[in-house]
């Protein structure tokens, strides 16, 4: 899943960034309001984490802008303000939640990992099919009762075709969601890496998990 974070601090931007791709998300980072407007409008992310007072152009106008614009991205507001009016200000500016500064790193995952179920095809917080089972607040996955290794990125690939699960994911649309700004990708890359999931499956006993569909991407069934 990808994330876009939004803060001036550029020190915490920074760390918020590093947490996070350690989960296993790809996260880009700007500074400002007006640059997170354009990202947010050429990128594909599922998140943006947004913070409200902001250089440029503030979180509030962002976030309104992008809702007006037909956006329906997660978007996790950040505020060092803890009024009422401004936490409900945040909400009906289009926010699905925000988060008070400052914050704990694990509430943040958590807040993260709600706000993403939101428009999932489950609501639970572990995601299944059949004996695999990728659990996105431990980032493990197991077949059965066997924990399968996965690189950051592998869980990823893997988390985003289980968010996406019965319908076909192409491979444009997994370097949009599971790769950031700076990443070279390629469309060898991605079978590689599907490659190397279904090798770690297959050892552990699930070896049609993910299937091609020629031409059009991968699905999980
Ligand atoms: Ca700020």
């Amino acid at each position: 899943m990808r994330i876009l974070v939004v803060e001036d601090e550029q020190a915490l931007a920074q760390a918020l960034a590093h947490g996070l791709s350690r989960y296993g998300y790809s996260v880009d980072t700007t500074y400002d309001g007006e640059t997170a407007l354009v990202m947010a409008e050429v990128n594909a992310y599922d998140l943006v984490l947004l913070d409200l007072n902001l250089p440029k152009m503030d979180g509030l106008e962002v976030c309104r802008r992008l809702r007006a614009a037909g956006s329906r991205v997660g978007i996790l507001m950040l505020t060092a303000r803890s009024g009422l009016e401004e936490r409900i200000t945040g909400l009906d500016s289009g926010a699905d939640d925000y988060l008070v500064k400052p914050f704990q790193f694990a509430e943040l995952l958590a807040r993260v990992r709600a706000v993403l179920r939101r428009d999932g095809e489950t609501r639970s917080a572990v995601l299944q099919s059949g004996s695999l089972m990728l659990d996105p607040n431990t980032i493990k996955v197991f077949v059965d009762s066997t924990e399968i290794p996965l690189t950051a990125k592998e869980f990823g690939i893997l988390e985003y075709l289980l968010r996406n699960a019965s319908r076909v994911v192409s491979h444009e649309e997994l370097l949009e969601h599971v790769w950031n700004e700076d990443a070279n990708m390629f469309t060898q890359t991605i079978k590689v890496h599907i490659n190397n999931i279904r090798k770690k499956l297959a050892a552990a006993g699930d070896a049609e998990r993910i299937a091609t569909v020629k031409g059009r991407g991968y699905i999980v069934s």
